[in-house]
């Protein structure tokens, strides 16, 4: 995500890592099978998700699924909205939505989860490693009227996490179970392979993050590979301008925008920029969306929403963030939940490194470090002052975060800062040697602080106590 708020709020508490089992290969990847129809009437997606699950993890008698959509109703333990961004989000005032499911095949089910966030479903016997399994979920996802992830917005309808997601795996076996806590992206999927067939009203266009590959009437079907989430957005009042680069057909949806052509030039400049610097972008589209969304924008497989509201020069910055995401959380994965700062820090610095080379754009490193640096400081200032003692550890709990505030300085201002020190410290050679590595070593996976370290480390010089000293927040800044 693409935070651009910079208010202080309320409490938080604590947790610890987890580590994860990497994901999988052509043939042991889990399908999706997804026929959906949007009302516009009632607000609901009417779906039916056929799971063809490959278990890449010990043998279980159960599998589990988060169920995002469930955040967004009434009495959630959990909102999906953080205090700081409500009022921009619920533009109608309170709303809900939910994500209710109506029938299972494949086994006895229930919901369950800390916050009515899980479908369990027990299989009828036991699913051995490496073996795979078909259960058939139909829902309705009712959407609330916010501008979120999931909801109606006042141009579109976002479609993020509009199914059941399959959820990773710990290197224990156990599934990890996602809440939606309001500060920041909280997600874990593997790799999958996508069908999805949507049908919308007539006049409605969609973006997603997969291909067409057939149509009828007011029935489009998009199949997408080896991507760790699938996202739709719908509007009737989208336009569309398209570039080729590559192999990739790069698309810009819109409603209202007059600076339409830069925008679909930053996508595409900064898509080629990066795949040059540390690898090939894999899917066979990429969307930028202008869409409703309280924050700056968020990022899917092939597929970045962007806050409608932003200036230009916002939202060429999120545009060219959020395409950043395709490498690091997309094609490369990590775990957002308890190392936020690992695609988030490698998101701004990436931009950095597109902006530096693209000196049109009028923003340099020097102006994006020292930014980071002010704003960094300035948060570790007022943090001092309120609790006595402000934590500048980075590998933490999306729960520990006190504040939108305090996550964005620590994950994206000091993620920022550790990524320029580091490659001021080995040289530019090493440091894009080392995201090369990165790239190419942990595609597909959801990959460890100690793999990224790692993939520096293969560069024949040694940083542990270098990241130690940025995680565990010894350094001063
Ligand atoms: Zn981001």
């Amino acid at each position: 995500m693409k935070k651009i708020v910079t208010l202080i709020a309320a409490a938080g508490l604590c947790a610890a890592a987890i580590p994860f089992s990497a994901c999988a290969n052509e043939n042991e990847r889990t399908e999706y099978n997804i026929t959906c129809r949007y009302d516009e009437e009632s607000g609901t997606l009417q779906a039916e998700c056929a799971v063809n699950y490959k278990n890449d993890g010990a043998a279980t008698d159960v599998l589990k699924f988060n169920l995002y959509g469930n955040a967004y109703r009434e009495g959630a333990l959990y909102r999906p909205v953080s205090d700081e961004l409500n009022s921009r989000a619920y533009y109608n005032g309170e709303s809900y939505g939910q994500m209710e499911i109506t029938s299972v095949e494949g086994g006895q089910w229930n919901i369950c989860g800390e916050d009515e966030n899980i479908l369990e479903i027990l299989l009828p016997q036991t699913l051995g490693e490496g073996d795979s399994c078909e259960v058939t979920i139909a829902y309705t996802l009712t959407l609330a009227e916010v501008n979120h992830r999931t909801g109606i917005t006042e141009h579109t309808v976002n479609l993020g996490n509009f199914y059941p997601v399959a959820c990773a795996r710990g290197n224990d076996g156990e599934f990890i179970e996602c809440v939606y806590y309001s500060d920041g992206d909280p997600f874990l999927s593997d790799c999958a392979d996508y069908t999805v067939e949507l049908t919308m009203p007539a006049g409605y266009t969609a973006a997603t993050s997969g291909s067409m590959t057939a149509s009828s009437g007011n029935s489009c079907t998009y199949s997408l590979e080896n991507a760790r989430d699938f996202c739709i957005v719908l509007s009737d009042e989208f336009k569309t301008i398209s570039r080729e680069v590559d192999s990739t057909q790069v698309t810009y949806y819109y409603y209202d925008d007059e600076n339409a052509q830069s925008v679909l030039a930053a996508a595409g400049d900064s898509l080629i920029y990066f795949e040059n610097t540390f690898g090939g972008y894999i899917y066979p589209s990429y969307s930028v969306v202008q869409t409703g969304f309280a924050a700056g924008g968020m990022e899917y497989p092939g597929l970045s929403m962007i806050n409608g509201g932003l200036d230009e020069d916002d939202f060429i910055y999120a545009t060219v963030h959020e395409t950043a995401h395709q490498w690091w959380y997309a094609m490369v994965g990590s775990d957002q939940i308890n190392c936020a700062w690992q695609d988030e820090g490698l998101a701004e610095y990436s931009a950095l490194l597109f902006f530096e080379n693209s000196p049109e754009y009028g923003i340099t490193r020097t102006g994006l470090v020292n930014a980071a640096v002010s704003a960094y400081r300035a948060y570790f200032t007022v943090y001092n002052q309120i609790f006595g003692d402000a934590d500048t550890t980075m590998t933490r709990h999306l729960e520990d975060f006190v504040s939108d505030y305090e996550y964005v300085n620590i994950a994206y201002n000091k993620g920022l800062i550790l990524f320029d020190t580091l490659r001021t410290s080995i040289g530019d050679e090493r440091f894009i040697a080392g995201l090369k590595n990165y790239y190419s070593a942990c595609l597909g996976k959801i990959a460890s602080e100690q793999d990224l370290t790692g993939c520096f480390t293969a560069t024949g010089v040694d940083i542990q106590g270098f990241f130690e000293s940025f995680l565990e927040g010894k350094i001063i800044i």
